[in-house]
């Protein structure tokens, strides 16, 4: 009997839980593209979403996915035959990379591999080696979804600035804006991007970017770029249709406007304290079934690990068959193993990610690890038996 029955709960990191609030305010009749409310609304994001980002920097938003704000701030910041410098911790490194490499933009790749966060000093060492000051930008991800790593962004600029290199830095925080605490102009970031749909709560549709004036000046030479994907009307346009090239994504931005005001509501510091005790929840639940079964966090060193995400594995093919049991039987799925392993290898199953990022709270995350403990024990995988406990115990002792 399968107890599916009951609101789903999608636990993958994106699109995530949408908030019946931000259903609600997108749940309303095509407004006036012209002038009102909307065209008020649309303007007070702006400021909000420098909050966010703890910037005075410009945003740009496009209608777009987490690709799309990629490709957003490759066209601003790259000429043909400029070169990048990716530090790749992950599947989404990797992607910035290959967007980044397919619009004609040269890429030095530092691949970190899949368990270990980036390593400014070899970061550092590449730019002295760059000596005629061909790399352009230094692109990595805040948190790659896929490993579940978190990189040191405040790091990796003191190793910039280090090598003397005038290269911008570029971040993207498409997973941890909104779960992880992010101080874009504390760390020296030039340009940022995210999108709608995790730590942001909102349907996927949105893409941002946001720049400083110094990425500002250095775009304004770049020959990549083309009307739709250009960031300086999206900042500063004069006119409302400028902001978007076009037809405002109408219903996305009422959806926004309530998420942001969530987040507000809840004030910024307590968001990022909730994402990160939920976090060690999951964690602890992980090492507790890992004392008793071939099962490991993907992230040893917890200053590392993501806030709204978690990549683990369980051996013998258990992660697959966990997902498989989750969704049919109890009405959650899990994500799955990204970039760990082809799809094709046994290995594959071995991987999954729970997500914990934007709209959860405590009985949702525990949830989630009540459950696949229940399904642990119906596949018979072999398994630590109190990795419940531990969680509760993080929750109740926060
Ligand atoms: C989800 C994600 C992306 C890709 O976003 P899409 O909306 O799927 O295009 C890129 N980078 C990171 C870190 C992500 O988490």
């Amino acid at each position: 009997m399968s107890l599916s029955q009951g609101r789903p709960y999608l636990a993958i990191p994106g699109p995530s839980t949408m908030p019946d609030r931000v259903l609600n305010a997108m749940h309303r009749a095509a407004p006036n593209i012209y002038e009102g409310a909307l065209i008020e609304m649309t303007r007070s994001l702006y400021p909000r979403l420098r909050r966010l980002a703890d910037t005075a920097a410009h945003v740009a938003i496009y209608i777009a996915n987490g690709h799309g704000a990629w490709e957003a701030a490759n066209a601003n910041m790259f000429s043909r035959g400029d070169r990048a410098l990716v530090a790749a911790t992950g599947r989404f490194g990797i992607g910035w990379a290959d967007s980044a490499r397919r619009m004609g933009v040269e890429v030095e790749m530092i691949d970190f591999g899949l368990s270990s966060p980036a390593d400014p000093a070899r970061i550092e060492a590449a730019l002295r080696a760059d000596t005629d000051r061909r790399v352009r930008a230094v692109l990595v991800t805040h948190v790659d979804t896929a490993t579940s790593v978190r990189n040191d962004v405040a790091a990796i600029r003191a190793a910039i600035d280090a090598a003397g290199h005038p290269a911008l830095l570029a971040v993207d925080c498409i997973a941890s804006l909104g779960c992880d605490a992010f101080h874009m102009d504390a760390w020296g970031v030039d340009v940022m991007v995210s999108a709608s749909q995790k730590g942001l709560m909102t349907p996927p549709g949105l893409g941002f970017v946001w720049f400083s004036d110094r990425a500002r000046a250095a775009a304004r030479q770049s020959d990549l770029v083309t009307p739709y994907w250009s960031w300086e009307p999206r900042a500063e346009g004069a006119e409302f249709y400028q902001f978007f090239c076009g037809t405002a994504p109408t219903h996305h931005l009422f959806g926004l406007d309530e998420a942001l005001t969530m987040i507000a509501e809840e004030g910024l510091d307590h968001v990022w304290a909730r994402h990160a005790t939920l976090a060690r929840a999951v964690w602890a639940a992980f090492d507790a079934w890992g004392r008793g079964g071939d099962i490991a966090l993907n992230i040893a060193d917890p200053a590392r690990r993501a806030h709204a995400v978690t990549a683990a594995r369980i051996g013998g093919g258990g992660a697959g068959r966990l997902r498989k049991w989750l969704e049919v039987e109890a009405g959650v799925t899990l994500g799955i193993g990204l970039g760990m392993a082809l799809p094709s290898e046994p290995a594959y199953q071995d991987f999954l990610r729970v997500a914990h990022m934007g709209h959860v709270n405590a009985h949702m995350t525990l949830g989630v690890l009540a459950t696949m403990e229940a399904g642990m024990r119906a596949l018979g995988i072999p398994h630590g038996t109190d990795g419940l406990a531990a969680a509760a115990a993080v929750v109740a002792g926060r």
